[in-house]
C-alpha cells in the first residue's frame, strides 16, 4: 500500500478531547476518529490492527475445539424477559440500547450474547452425547455505558470476542474454562502484551469462579491487589484481606457529647482525639429492586475502612426474592434530596447512628454491619442528631448488632493476605482485556436449556463464558507501549511490519530503489506500507515514528554507496545495509522477535 493513496491525515497536537496517551496517540496518528460519544470509526491502519489481533484471537479459539459463528445484533426483548434480563439491562442504569420496530416489537441491541445462544442451545441440543460444544463469534457488541470515555477503552459500539461453552457437569465445564485460560494466555503473549489474571468477581449470580485478564498500566480503571510472590492477584472489587489491628479506645464509659461540624471521619478523630478505627461509621445507601421496592441500606463498618460497593451490591442481590425480585437495578449513597422523600423527618447526615429510628421511615431499611465493626468496643460513633456522637459505645447494650454480619470492607494496598498473613497486598492499575466466566445454569436454568443426560433425565445445561476486548486491546497495546514519538506497536499486531520511505520523490533513485524495496519485502512476507507522498523527508520520518511500524527503511543518501538505512522504531538503534541484502536482514530481524 501507498501512503500517497490512502486517507493518512495525521496530527501535530494532541486532540483536546483525549485524556490518555493511548487515546491521543491514536488520534493523532490517524487510526481512529470520533464519530459521536464512544462511537469510533476505525481507519485503514486500524482496522489491519484489529484483524491481527482477531486473526490470532482466532487462531487460539480454534486450537481449543471452540467453532466460529456469527449471532444477530438484533435481540427480540422475548429472549431477555425469559432470562429476567430485560429490565436490568434497559431500566435505571441498564446499559442495552433498546428500540421498537414497526410493528411495535420490542429489541435489543445486543451488548452480550447468553441470551441469544442459550435459545440456540435450547432448540438444539438435546443429548449429552452432544456435550461438550463451544460457539464464539467476534463481532461489535453496542453498550450505552455511563461514561464512555478513553477513546476505545469504553466505547459504547466495540469489537468483541465472546464464547459460550455447554456442558453436561461442572468437571466438563472447568476442562473448557482451564483450557480458556490457557488460550488466553495465548493470545494475549503473541499480541505482545504484559498482563496478569487475576481472581475476579463473579457477582451475586454465585457461579464458581471467573478471572479476567488484565494489561498493566497506570491509565487502568481498575485496580488490581496482588503479592509480590505472584501467587495472589485479584481485583479489587473482589480481594479480600486482613484489616489492620483496631486501636483500643480512650473511652471507658459511655456519654452522649456534642461535636460540632465533625461530619467527617477526619475531623470527627481530631476532635475526640481518637483513631478511626475506634469510630463506627453508618453509611445510608438507596436501592431499588427490579420489582419496584426501594429501600435504605445503613451500613455500619469501622471508621478507618471503605466499603466494597460490588460486594454490598452482592448482599443486596441475595436478598431480591424478599422484595419479590430478581435483582437490584441499582444501588447509590442516598442524599439528602433522595432520603427527604423517603423519611419523615430529615435525616442527621455525618451524624447517623447504627440504628436508624425505624418510625421515621416509609420505606424498608436494611441494616448491615461489616466484620471490621463487630468487635470494637467503647466505640465512637453517630448520635442520630445533628452535631452530636455518642462515645464509649458497644454492640449489645447502647446499640443491637445488626444481624446481617457480612463482609463488605474494601481490600487495601499494605493489608495482609487472608491466607498467608506474611504477604502483604501491593496495588497496581490495570486494563480489563478479557474475563472467564463459570456461569453454571443461570441461564440455561431460565430458559428452560435442558438435556438428557446419560441416565436418560432431562437436566439444564451447565454453562460458561468469555470474552475478549479485541477493540480494547488494540488501544491497551498502545497503552503499554509508546514514547515521547508516538506508538510502538508489537510486531504482530502492528498495521504493517515494515515501512519505506522516499525521502526526496524527485530522486528518481531514491524511487526506484524504494520501489524495489517495496515490492521485494511485501513479496518476502513482510507487510510493508510505502511512504510515496510529495512531503518533506522530516516529516515523513515523524509521521512513521507517531504510527509506530517496527521498521524502517530509508533510500536516502547511503545510496551513493549501495546502502540503505534501517531503523528499528522501538529502539531507535538504525544500521546501514546493502540493498540487496536488506530483505534477507529483515527476515531475519523479524523471526528472531
Ligand atoms: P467493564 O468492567 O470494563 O465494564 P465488563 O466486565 O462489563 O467490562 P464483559 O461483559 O466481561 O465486560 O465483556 C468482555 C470484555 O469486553 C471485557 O473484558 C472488556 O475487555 C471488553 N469491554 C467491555 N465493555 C467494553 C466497552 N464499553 N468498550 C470496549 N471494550 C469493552
Ligand atoms: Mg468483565
Amino acid at each position: 500500500m501507498r501512503l500517497s493513496q490512502m486517507l493518512f491525515v495525521t496530527l501535530r497536537e494532541d486532540p483536546a478531547e483525549a485524556e490518555i496517551k493511548s487515546h491521543k496517540l491514536l488520534l493523532r496518528a490517524g487510526y481512529i476518529r470520533r464519530i459521536g460519544s464512544g462511537i469510533y470509526a476505525y481507519l485503514p491502519l486500524m482496522w489491519r490492527v484489529l484483524q491481527k489481533i482477531a486473526q490470532i484471537v482466532r487462531e487460539e479459539m480454534n486450537a481449543t475445539g471452540a467453532w466460529e459463528c456469527l449471532l444477530p445484533q438484533l435481540q427480540p426483548s422475548e429472549l431477555w424477559r425469559q432470562s429476567g434480563r430485560w429490565d436490568t439491562y434497559t431500566k435505571a442504569e441498564g446499559i442495552m440500547f433498546s428500540l421498537n420496530d414497526r410493528q411495535e416489537r420490542e429489541l435489543g441491541l445486543g451488548p452480550t450474547h447468553e441470551e441469544v445462544i442459550t435459545a440456540i442451545a435450547k432448540d438444539t441440543i438435546r443429548s449429552y452425547r452432544q456435550l461438550p460444544v463451544h460457539l464464539y463469534q467476534i463481532q461489535t457488541k453496542f453498550r450505552d455505558e455511563i461514561r464512555p470515555r478513553f477513546g476505545l477503552m469504553r466505547g459504547r459500539e466495540f469489537i468483541m470476542k465472546d464464547g459460550y461453552s455447554f456442558h453436561s457437569d461442572q468437571a466438563s465445564l472447568l476442562q473448557t474454562y482451564q483450557d480458556m485460560d490457557h488460550a488466553y494466555r495465548q493470545i494475549f503473549t503473541r499480541c505482545g502484551l504484559e498482563f496478569r489474571a487475576v481472581e475476579a468477581d463473579s457477582g451475586a449470580i454465585g457461579g464458581s469462579g471467573s478471572q479476567e485478564f488484565m494489561i498493566i498500566a497506570d491509565a487502568g480503571e481498575d485496580e488490581i491487589l496482588y503479592t509480590d510472590d505472584g501467587k495472589y492477584a485479584a481485583n479489587v472489587e473482589k480481594a479480600i484481606s486482613i484489616p489492620p489491628q483496631a486501636e483500643i479506645s480512650p473511652f471507658t464509659s459511655y456519654a452522649k457529647r456534642e461535636s460540632p461540624h465533625t461530619e467527617t471521619i477526619a475531623k470527627l478523630c481530631d476532635y475526640f482525639a481518637c483513631s478511626p478505627t475506634c469510630v463506627v461509621k453508618n453509611i445510608l445507601y438507596e436501592g431499588i429492586y427490579d420489582g419496584g421496592t426501594v429501600v435504605l441500606v445503613l451500613v455500619s463498618i469501622r471508621g478507618d475502612q471503605e466499603i466494597n460497593e460490588v460486594k454490598l451490591q452482592n448482599e443486596l442481590t441475595k436478598l431480591a426474592p424478599q422484595y419479590q425480585s430478581q435483582t437490584l437495578l441499582s444501588l447509590k449513597v442516598a442524599s439528602l434530596e433522595t432520603t427527604a422523600k423517603l423519611t419523615t423527618k430529615p435525616l442527621p447526615w455525618g451524624y447517623l447512628a447504627p440504628n436508624l429510628p425505624k418510625d421515621n421511615l416509609s420505606v424498608n431499611l436494611i441494616n448491615f454491619v461489616d466484620e471490621t465493626a463487630v468487635n470494637l468496643q467503647n466505640f465512637v460513633t453517630g448520635a442520630n442528631e445533628s452535631g452530636y456522637h455518642v462515645v464509649g459505645a458497644n454492640w449489645g447494650r447502647e446499640f443491637t448488632l445488626p444481624e446481617k454480619v457480612v463482609n463488605l470492607r474494601k481490600a487495601q494496598a499494605g493489608d495482609l493476605l487472608s491466607t498467608d498473613s506474611t504477604e502483604v497486598l501491593l496495588s497496581a492499575r490495570g486494563i480489563e482485556v478479557g474475563h472467564i466466566f463459570q456461569l453454571g445454569t443461570k441461564y440455561s436454568q431460565a430458559m428452560g436449556a435442558t438435556y438428557t443426560n446419560e441416565q436418560g433425565e432431562e437436566v439444564p445445561l451447565v454453562m460458561g463464558c468469555y470474552g475478549i476486548g479485541v477493540s480494547r486491546l488494540a488501544q491497551a497495546a498502545v497503552e503499554q507501549y509508546y514514547d515521547e514519538d508516538g506508538i510502538i506497536w508489537p510486531i504482530n499486531i502492528a498495521p504493517y511490519q515494515a515501512i519505506v520511505i522516499i525521502p526526496n520523490t524527485g530522486d528518481s533513485q531514491q524511487v526506484t530503489t524504494a520501489e524495489q524495496l517495496y515490492r521485494e519485502l511485501n513479496q518476502a512476507g513482510i507487510e510493508t506500507i510505502l511512504d510515496d507522498r510529495d512531503e518533506r523527508a522530516g516529516v515523513k520520518f515523524k509521521d512513521a515514528d507517531l504510527i509506530g511500524i517496527p521498521y524502517r527503511i530509508v533510500t536516502g543518501r547511503s545510496l551513493s554507496e549501495g546502502k540503505v538505512e534501517l531503523v528499528e522504531r522501538a529502539t531507535k538503534k538504525s544500521h546501514l545495509i546493502p540493498v540487496s541484502e536488506l530483505v534477507s536482514t529483515l527476515t531475519h530481524f523479524k523471526s528472531s522477535l
